[in-house]
């Protein structure tokens, strides 16, 4: 279970990232809005912990960003003061919960675990890789907050490979996942299944996310 904290002082970040390592979490901080936003919109975290008072980027530029960009990890902000329209702002945004600092740690465990099991609930049903979501029960994929049509094959292949990303899948795991079928001579349905897929997923945008691993097979990952 990975957690990135998005927070500024030194002391607060020292303090999450201790206790929630303790509690078995995996832990990544960063202390500027503009760190969190990159290492946030690789969307390989499961909760983000965002401090809205930031040196470069505030808090509410880096959930406006992670949200338009389709970014859909639950984000729990912190906020210094307990003021109405600042919880407005920030559920307005796109966050999920939010904590008044000074908070007790026992209260941060519960409002985390809260998002977390609502998160659970909806399964894999929603994949995630940088701006790219995938949605099983509707059918749906984005980029950029842009839908993509892809075809029953392609919509297949593609969650295939984000169910694995950051993982080299060779040809004939995808040919065994995807048709259904053993290829052994003939892996070149793959190639051109994976090319009509670029087209549609990678080229209008600019930055690759399926890259070809020369000799083994294909990876989808933000690099
Ligand atoms: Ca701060």
């Amino acid at each position: 279970m990975s957690i990135l904290i998005i927070e500024d002082e030194p002391k607060t970040a020292a303090y999450l990232h201790k206790g929630l390592t303790e509690n078995g979490y995996q832990v990544d901080v960063a202390a500027t809005g503009n760190d969190g936003l990159h290492l946030g919109s690789e969307g390989t975290y499961e909760l983000m912990i965002l401090d809205v008072m930031l040196p470069d980027r505030d808090g509410w530029s880096v959930l406006d960003e992670l949200r338009r960009h389709g970014v859909q990890t639950p984000v729990l902000f912190l906020t210094a003061r307990d003021a109405v329209e600042d919880r407005v702002r920030g559920l307005e945004l796109g966050a999920d919960d939010y904590l008044v600092k000074p908070f007790a740690f026992s209260e941060l465990l519960a409002r985390m675990r809260s998002l977390l099991r609502r998160r659970s609930l909806r399964g894999d049903e929603l994949l995630q890789v940088a701006d790219l979501a995938l949605d099983f029960l509707r059918h749906k994929v984005q980029r950029s907050g842009r839908r993509l049509n892809l075809t029953p094959k392609e919509f297949l292949l593609l969650a295939l490979l984000m169910q694995h990303h950051g993982e080299v899948l060779s040809r004939t795991q995808i040919a065994e996942q995807v048709w259904g079928i053993n290829f052994d001579t003939d892996t070149n349905v793959v190639d051109v299944a994976i090319r009509r897929l670029r087209t549609k997923v990678d080229a209008p945008f600019g930055e690759p996310l399926i890259h070809t691993v020369r000799g083994t097979g294909y990876v989808l990952e933000k690099r």
